[in-house]
């Protein structure tokens, strides 16, 4: 891959995609705000999957639970106890960082892969001293030991620091639809299988820094859990039915090239004691194969922990034969900011032969569809007609107005952001209700009628 990290960071601030959160204070590590270009393609991006996942299916309902939730849902789930990463200080310069992340990195620049999920922390500690993995800050070998560092966030509502009001903002957007499975149940037509979706806002208070918005404290996911009972449907035929349904996503609905894609089976050491199968499709980042989106067999783990913790009863009858059970669970789960890095490494495209930046965004991605220009922006019937062509064009789709500039500049701007058509209006639209259609990817230019234009650009 030739687009290197550093020239998605440019272009994301440059073109008003992504900015360093809190940057006027000095900027905040790991946490980033997305501008005007970014919110339109996150926005996309998000539309795409709840349509997908959601809107054009029959089995499946929406959630949007609370960020910030009780304290027991994590004792459930098992985060309070075990949700921890193994995290480790250099001595000598004093970096923090994750230990799994400085084993896995010096094997990687050694050619080698090595897992280290699911090691003890002895285990991780036997593996650095053996290998006298130098500090990657500062290059000396003076570790601490390995030690658990929980990932979620507390908050303490009211205004007494007690322990009853301590509540956590959530870790994964999944318990969500778990605590409110019965809700679910009984307040919708839903009859087994189905899922329940949830696009939201999760916090991990991460230890490792860097790669953009691929890691960060805050991020959004989209996760679904599905529901079926074990005795009616055989699990391994609903995983192998999801693996051909996020591909699809990723590959047609968003555009991503297959080449970049590959799925990763967790070793039995990784996986989590209660799923029976995970497996991660990865995406060739700048920085390498990396998780994207993580599919799970959960069993009836989760359902299981809320029943045993709340004493609420979350089983399922079975309409027909009155079967009372506990449904198992399997469980896609992405994060829409790892879609978006994805997708503007993707699209990204340096054109040498005519010396521009292009993103390549499928047009269902791209923050807008069109740009109109006037040609110049001093012959009030050419502004007129083009604010007509405008004003008509943005009807249908989003559309931007630019009359700055030469009309070269114009193009290598929107280039950049990838909208996928330029409409100049000229001094032969005035004569023949025609107008310039340039594309994106060929630089070509059409002339159009205007009352064609909505399918040209469709
Ligand atoms: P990783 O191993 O990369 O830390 P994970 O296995 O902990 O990820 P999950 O708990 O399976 O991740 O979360 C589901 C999805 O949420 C991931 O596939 C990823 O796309 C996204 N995600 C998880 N943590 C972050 C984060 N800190 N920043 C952005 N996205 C994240």
């Amino acid at each position: 891959m030739s687009v290197t990290l550093d020239d998605i960071t440019a272009l994301a601030k440059r073109r008003g995609f992504v900015f360093q959160s809190s940057e006027l204070y000095g900027g905040l590590a790991n946490l980033y705000d997305y501008g005007p270009m970014g919110t339109a393609l996150l926005r996309n991006i998000r539309n795409l999957w709840w349509k997908t996942f959601v809107d054009d299916r029959d089995d499946m309902v929406g959630l949007d639970a609370s960020t910030i939730s009780h304290a027991k849902i994590w004792e459930a789930s098992g985060h309070v106890a075990g949700f921890a990463d193994a995290m480790i200080d250099c001595k000598s310069c004093h970096v923090r960082m994750r230990a799994d992340h400085l084993i896995e990195d010096y094997f990687t620049k050694k050619g080698k892969e090595e897992k280290v999920e699911g090691k003890s922390l002895e285990e991780l500690d036997v593996l650095i001293a053996k290998e006298k993995i130098p500090c990657p800050t500062c290059g000396k070998h003076t570790w601490t030991t390995v030690r658990k560092f929980n990932l979620l966030f507390p908050v303490h509502l009211g205004i007494l620091e007690e322990s009853q009001s301590l509540a956590y903002l959530r870790g994964e957007t999944a318990q969500g639809m778990f605590v409110n499975f019965k809700n679910v149940l009984d307040s919708t037509r839903v009859r087994l299988p189905f899922g329940v979706a949830q696009l939201g806002k999760s916090f991990r208070n991460e230890i490792t820094k860097g790669n953009f918005v691929f890691r960060t404290l805050e991020f959004e996911q989209g996760e679904i859990e599905y529901f079926f009972d074990p005795e009616q449907t055989k699990w391994e035929t609903l995983y192998e039915e999801w693996k051909k349904t996020m591909w699809e996503f990723v590959t047609t609905t968003l555009g991503v090239n297959k080449s970049n894609l590959r799925w990763r089976a967790h070793t039995d050491e990784e996986r989590s004691f209660y799923s029976k199968r995970t497996e991660d499709l990865e995406y060739n980042y700048p920085f390498g194969y990396k998780e994207l989106w993580g599919l799970a067999y959960r069993t009836d783990y989760d359902l299981s922990q809320h029943i045993k913790f709340s004493g609420k009863d979350l089983s399922y009858t079975d309409p027909q034969s009155n079967k009372k059970f506990v449904p198992h669970v399997i469980e896609p789960a992405v994060g829409i900011n790892r879609l978006f890095l994805m997708v503007l490494a993707d699209a990204y495209w340096k054109d040498e032969q005519r010396g521009r930046i292009v993103l390549k965004l499928n047009k269902t991605l791209a923050p807008y569809r069109a740009a109109v220009f006037p040609l110049v922006s001093n012959k009030p019937e050419i502004v007129a007609k083009a604010r007509s062509v405008y004003t008509a064009l943005k009807s249908a789709y989003p559309t931007v107005w630019d009359d700055r500039g030469n009309i070269g500049k114009r193009y290598l701007a929107q280039d950049e952001i990838g909208t996928p058509f330029c409409v100049t209006i000229d001094y032969q639209t005035l004569e023949d209700n025609t107008v310039t259609v340039r594309n994106r990817d060929t630089a070509e230019q059409q002339r159009v009628k205007i009352d064609e234009l909505k399918g040209a650009v469709a």
